[in-house]
C-alpha cells in the first residue's frame, strides 16, 4: 500500500476544505476513488454535503439521512403497495359496451398465453419478481440494522440486493403502459385503475430507496453493530 497517497476525503463541495491527518489514524478505514484509484480516508459525510476526491474531483459519497431507518420505512410502504399494484386493475378498457379490466399479473399471463413466453418472463422478472425481492431485501436489512443486529448472513443479503435492484425496472413497464394508452386511445375508452395509482406510488418508493439510501452507510452500520456485539 502506498501510504504516501493516503489523503483525507474531507473536500466538501462548497467548503472546499482538505485535511491530511496522520496516516496511522486513518489506515484502518480506507476507501478508493472509483475514477483515479487514489486511496482516501473513509470519513462520515455530513447530511447535505458531498465528499469529493481531492485529486480528480470525482464525487465519493453524499451525506444522506439515516439509511437503515429509511430502508425499513420506505420498503414497508413499498411492500404494502406491491400487492394492490400487482393484483388490482391497472387500466379499464371500454369499447362497444364491453368493459375489460387489466392488471399487471393478467397482462403477463396474456403475453404468455399468446405465445410470447420470453417477453412474459422478462416482464414478470423486471416488474414482479425483482421489485418484490428488492423491497423484501431492503426491508430485512433495514429492520435488522435498525434493531442493532449484525447476523453473519446479512452481508449476503446486502450483496444479493446489489444484483437484484439492477433487474427491478417498474418504470419501464409504466412507459410501456403510457405508449399503449396513446396507441389505444382512439380505439377504446381507457380508464386508470387503482392498480395504476398504486404502481406509480410503488415506483416513486423504489426511486426514493435508490436516491436516499446509502449502501456504504448500511455496510458501516453493519460493522458498527458487529463491533458492539463482540
Ligand atoms: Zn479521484
Amino acid at each position: 500500500m502506498h501510504t504516501d497517497n493516503v489523503l483525507m476525503a474531507a473536500m466538501y463541495n462548497g467548503t472546499q476544505t482538505q485535511v491530511n491527518p496522520p496516516i496511522d489514524t486513518v489506515q484502518s478505514k480506507l476507501t478508493a476513488c472509483a475514477d483515479c484509484d487514489l486511496l482516501l480516508a473513509d470519513l462520515p459525510v455530513p447530511e447535505g454535503s458531498e465528499s469529493v476526491c481531492p485529486r480528480c474531483g470525482h464525487g465519493l459519497r453524499e451525506g444522506r439521512p439515516d439509511s437503515a431507518l429509511f430502508s425499513a420505512l420506505l420498503s414497508s410502504v413499498g411492500l404494502l403497495l406491491l400487492i394492490p399494484a400487482m393484483g388490482m386493475p391497472l387500466l379499464s378498457l371500454a369499447s362497444t359496451g364491453l368493459r375489460h379490466d387489466v392488471s399487471i399479473t393478467q397482462a403477463v399471463l396474456a403475453l404468455g398465453n399468446d405465445g410470447y413466453w420470453e417477453v412474459a418472463t422478462l416482464v414478470a422478472v423486471c416488474t414482479l419478481v425483482a421489485p418484490f425481492l428488492n423491497l423484501w431485501l431492503v426491508f430485512a436489512v433495514g429492520v435488522v440494522l435498525q434493531m442493532g443486529g449484525a447476523p453473519p448472513w446479512l452481508p449476503a443479503l446486502l450483496r444479493l440486493n446489489h444484483h437484484v435492484r439492477e433487474w427491478a425496472m417498474p418504470e419501464v413497464f409504466l412507459l410501456a403502459v403510457l405508449v399503449s394508452v396513446v396507441k389505444l386511445k382512439d380505439m377504446a375508452q381507457l380508464l386508470p385503475g387503482v392498480g395504476l395509482y398504486c404502481f406509480i406510488c410503488l415506483m416513486l418508493c423504489t426511486l426514493l430507496i435508490e436516491t436516499l439510501i446509502d449502501q456504504h452507510e448500511l455496510w458501516q452500520t453493519y460493522e458498527k453493530n458487529r463491533a458492539q456485539e463482540k
